[in-house]
């Protein structure tokens, strides 16, 4: 595949995995090996409503248990499945799997949402939208229960592609958030022209955002922005009571971190949804 770039540099693949590298390739061949024989799974990290502490949904985020090296996180091989054809069934499993998660906690009778992480390429794939509709249907969701989280990458690489697909969304119903949201390239003059839902201001931003002023300034600005764009704004890596209260100062809408909970296994999201229950607070961490 060919590295593109656009005026500002976006890439939409990564050079620091080299899946020319033997090493790595080895890595890809297990990998394929491991979507076939059900190695992947997905860990579900709650998002939680800042104003009433009412958990909206919950982040997929997959995970590999690696027959010899034990379990490895996205960032270990989702840069290097994202360069080959392995991206394509792996997100089909993931984004089926979640619908499914979604359906089960909806069957009792929660509003819930599920949401997705998805690369650039799946983005641009054709059709993307279609394939959502049916993965939908086939889960009895409504498009309300998915969210997608794409990248600015994503959207600065086709931007007019990407708008399509992201229209072609919106009209199922689906929500897309644009994830690590601030440490990109995304115009911002362009953003107000795009259908997305969310921004989720990036961990990075987030972390140190009580002792460094210009975290906390750029914090500030996402959620001013997100505001008047009429989007929602989600604080992703929240891992301090101190966070978390300058970010209810800021007016953020939402949060997910380590403070309120750490990825979940599946099994456990139940026992989370009834310990926070609906108008549990977000002040307290539970126990
Ligand atoms: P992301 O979507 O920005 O997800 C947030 C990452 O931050 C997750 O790492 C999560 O476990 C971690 N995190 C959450 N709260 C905290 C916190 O309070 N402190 C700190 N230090 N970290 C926190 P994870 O699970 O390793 O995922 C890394 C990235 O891999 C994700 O970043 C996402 O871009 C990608 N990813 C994960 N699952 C998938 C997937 O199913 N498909 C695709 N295409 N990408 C995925
Ligand atoms: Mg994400
Ligand atoms: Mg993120
Ligand atoms: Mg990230």
């Amino acid at each position: 595949y060919q590295v593109k770039r656009d005026g500002g540099g976006a890439r939409l693949y990564d050079e620091a995995s080299d899946p020319h590298d033997e090493a790595q390739l080895g890595l890809l061949a297990q990998l394929r090996v491991g979507i076939e024989q059900g190695q992947l799974l997905l860990d579900y990290q709650p998002k939680v409503e800042l104003r009433t502490g009412v958990t909206v949904g919950f982040e997929a985020l997959v995970r590999w248990e690696h027959p010899t090296r034990g379990r490895l996180g996205p960032d270990v091989f989702i840069p290097l499945a994202e360069r080959t054809a392995l991206m394509r069934p792996l997100t089909a499993w993931v984004l089926r799997e979640a619908a499914r998660e979604c359906a089960r906690w909806r069957s009792e009778g929660r509003d819930l949402s599920v949401a997705v992480n998805i690369t650039p390429r799946t983005l641009l794939e054709p059709d993307l939208a279609g394939q959502v509709a049916r993965l939908l249907a086939d889960a009895g969701l409504p498009g309300e229960a998915l969210e997608l989280e794409i990248t600015e990458t994503a959207v600065m690489v086709d931007p007019v592609r990407a708008a399509q697909t992201l229209r072609e969304l919106r009209a199922i119903g689906v929500g897309v958030a644009i994830d690590d949201f601030g440490a990109g390239y995304t115009s911002l003059s362009y953003l107000k022209s795009l259908p997305v839902r969310s921004l989720k201001i990036d961990r990075g931003f987030v972390t140190h955002l009580v002792d460094n002023r210009e975290d906390e300034a750029v914090a500030r600005s996402v959620v001013a922005l997100g505001h008047d764009l009429g989007l929602t704004v989600v604080a992703e890596g929240v891992e301090t009571e101190e966070a978390q209260a300058r970010l209810r100062e800021l007016g953020c809408d939402e949060v997910q971190g380590y403070l309120l909970a750490r990825p979940l296994p599946s099994a456990e999201v139940d026992a989370w949804l009834q310990r926070t229950g609906p108008g549990a607070t977000t002040g307290a961490r539970p126990a």
